[in-house]
């Protein structure tokens, strides 16, 4: 079988990957000046400040942009599978992927929350669902 790539977490992303396993989407946010960042950084993005503490997210934002995968790269992706970018209620964009979703049920702009797959034992990664379209139709 062929085994999937894993993150290898760090001392900085640990409580980040900690909180995946506790279904929790964690963030790091500034003291300073009160913005959210993600992935994991020892001084803010936005400020340069060096206050920062992990808080969990909402786990609600929107689709910023998605591709659809036809082709995995190996036997460990199976095809297709969405990429997506999410743009998170706190403000940070982040990477993940969508599941429980037919590709021509995305569109930019539709709502979604963070959800939780295991890739592998003590390996949980976040990922997102479909709450709406970008019409507000629930689905
Ligand atoms: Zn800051």
């Amino acid at each position: 079988m062929v085994a999937r790539i894993l993150p290898r977490p760090t001392v900085l992303s640990q409580p980040y990957w900690d909180g995946c396993r506790e279904g929790v989407l964690r963030l790091q946010h500034c003291a300073d000046c009160a913005q959210y960042q993600f992935y994991p950084r020892i001084i803010c993005s936005h400020c340069g400040g060096t206050r920062l503490a992990w808080q969990a997210s909402r786990g609600c934002g929107v689709i910023a942009s998605f591709t659809i995968v036809r082709h995995g790269i190996s036997a460990a992706y199976p095809a297709p599978y969405t990429v997506v970018l999410v743009d998170l209620q706190e403000g940070p964009r982040m990477m993940s992927s969508i599941v429980d979703a037919e590709p021509d049920q995305l569109c930019v702009g539709a709502r979604v929350e963070a959800a939780f797959a295991e890739w592998s034992e003590g390996m949980v990664l976040p990922v997102f669902r479909l709450v709406d379209n970008a019409e507000g139709e629930s689905l």
